[in-house]
């Protein structure tokens, strides 16, 4: 093994939904909690059992999965093919960087609300702990390139780094990035910087 370019674990990301406390009582009733349907692995975050439809004009995408626990704003995630399917022009963002980004309109069942922004691509990006980035030699806010292996071999650059104490090691990629890496769900890359 080169020890130049050690292995990041990667994890695809779904198109899914971040709701505020307040958005979620409107769309579920008062005091409701959302229910954990499974851990997520490189996060302090859970997959919530939870669903709603994404609705802009006439073009709808049903069933995106909540991610908990709340926030606090509504952030919707997607993929660039998403949002050419949604007909929006959506933006590449940071985590929590809703400025000039689009809405739409969240749906469960009979309820729905009207977001007026926070739709997001998310940039690409690597989540680790202090330790991990102390072994790794990344810093907080550096962008480094990570390598996919493979049949559609592929390097990813402008991957930033965010150092967190609940976090693991992972690289996370959008459904787009990972197709065009020929991963499904998950995988492994390695650091070159
Ligand atoms: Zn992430």
């Amino acid at each position: 093994m080169n020890k130049n370019y050690p292995k990041i674990p990667v994890e695809i990301s779904a198109r899914h939904i971040h709701l505020s406390q307040k958005d979620l009582e409107s769309l579920f009733g008062k005091g409701y909690q959302l229910k954990i349907l499974r851990k997520l692995q490189s996060t302090n975050q859970f997959a919530a059992e939870e669903t709603l439809d994404i609705q802009v004009g006439l073009k709808k995408i049903s069933g995106v999965r909540i991610v908990g626990p709340v926030r606090k704003q509504t952030q919707v995630e997607l993929s660039l093919t998403d949002a050419i399917y949604l007909g929006l022009a959506v933006p590449f963002k940071e985590s929590g960087d809703l400025k000039n980004t689009p809405g739409a309109t969240l749906i469960n069942a009979q309820r729905k609300i009207k977001l007026s922004k926070g739709i997001i691509i998310m940039l690409r990006h690597i989540h680790c702990n202090p330790e991990e980035a102390k072994r790794l030699n990344l810093k907080q806010g550096e962008i480094v390139s990570v390598e996919i292996k493979g049949k559609r071999s592929l390097v990813f650059n402008k991957v930033k780094v965010r150092v967190g104490d609940k976090w693991k090691l992972c690289l996370h990629l959008d459904t787009d990035e990972g197709n065009a890496a020929g991963m499904v769900k998950k995988g492994v890359g390695y650091l070159i910087k």
